[in-house]
């Protein structure tokens, strides 16, 4: 047994040999078959058991489950595309006492009510209780999934109805990077706008593409990402979406130059939102940039769709 309880298991190695598991690409599959990894992606997380309830995202073989129940986490709903994981995930599911339930299906598709369901216990409903999403997700599936969930964030609805919330997010590190990147850095654009408008975002752990068989092309970070008690946001999030998209498609003009566009309305805008028109868009503070959006919105100025 190990100290939190989990029997004896095949190591997840033979798992992938014994259920035929090999990596199917167009579903991103880059497996993490070294424990000591795992566990540090689930320390990541800052789970306290007695008071969470968290969600796996494409938990594969299973390793970073099982981190995560011996972290001592009480109340796991992991969420499996890959129907062929299935059997290997119940074999845990049953080992853990309860603590672990598998959904099959895709995340960007289920019901988040469905999931929560799931957890059954009343408690984990409470409002001191905290929501963790985790997940080493599938590069092709983290951004549109972030995207999904910032947006449900904005609404307070699904996951982010009630709970608090965190995520642990494993991205292709070029992403990653682009979640965190601070103002006036190469990196900064529309996802480093979206996320810091909702949350605080770190990065947690850098991992190299050498810790995953088969090993991706690019590298790997985690993102930790925790909502802001006062969001930034000063627009709709879709409106946040649609201005970005427009001014970050521009983001070697000054704001002078980009504004123009609308002749003298763009101008007034930007002297109502009292910014420097001599700085590009990556040069604003999450903040600025919200307070120009509301500006450009107010003042209807159409933007290309
Ligand atoms: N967590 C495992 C690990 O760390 O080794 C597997 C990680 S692998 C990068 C991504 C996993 O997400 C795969 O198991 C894949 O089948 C699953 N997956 C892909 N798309 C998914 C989706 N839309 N919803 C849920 N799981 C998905």
């Amino acid at each position: 047994m190990s100290s939190r309880g989990l029997p004896r298991l095949p190591a997840v190695r033979d798992l992938i040999k014994l259920y035929g598991l090999s990596a199917k690409s167009q579903l991103s599959q880059n497996f993490i078959l070294d424990k000591n990894v795992t566990d540090k992606i689930a320390k990541c997380a800052n789970i306290i058991p007695e008071n969470s309830v968290v969600v796996e995202v494409g938990p594969g073989p299973g390793l970073l489950t099982r981190s995560l129940l011996d972290l001592g986490v009480r109340n796991l709903v992991a969420v499996e595309k890959d129907r062929r994981f299935v059997p290997a995930l119940e074999q845990l599911a049953e080992a853990s006492g309860g603590r672990l339930k598998i959904i099959q299906g895709d995340m960007l598709k289920v019901d988040h009510m469905d999931i929560l369901a799931r957890f059954g216990n009343p408690t984990s409903q409470d409002s001191d209780t905290t929501l963790h999403l985790v997940g080493n997700l599938p590069f092709s599936v983290a951004t549109p999934l972030l995207a999904q969930w910032l947006g449900r964030l904005w609404e307070k609805s699904g996951f982010f109805a009630r709970h608090q919330s965190a995520m642990t997010l494993m991205f292709q590190k070029e992403v990653a990077d682009r979640i965190v990147a601070p103002v006036s850095t190469s990196p900064r654009g529309r996802l480093s706008v979206a996320a810091q408008s909702l949350c605080r975002a770190r990065l947690a752990y850098n991992l190299p593409g050498s810790s995953f068989v088969p090993r991706p092309k690019v590298d790997a970070a985690v993102v930790h990402l925790t909502p802001l008690d006062q969001p930034l946001l000063a627009v709709t999030f879709a409106e946040l979406e649609h201005v970005s998209r427009f001014l970050f498609s521009s983001r070697r003009k000054t704001l002078r130059r980009i504004m123009r566009n609308w002749d003298d309305r763009g101008l007034v805008c930007l002297e109502e939102s009292d910014l420097d028109a001599n700085v590009r868009p990556q040069d604003l503070t999450t903040e600025q940039f919200n307070r120009l959006a509301a500006s450009i919105v107010r003042s209807n100025l159409v933007m290309p769709p």
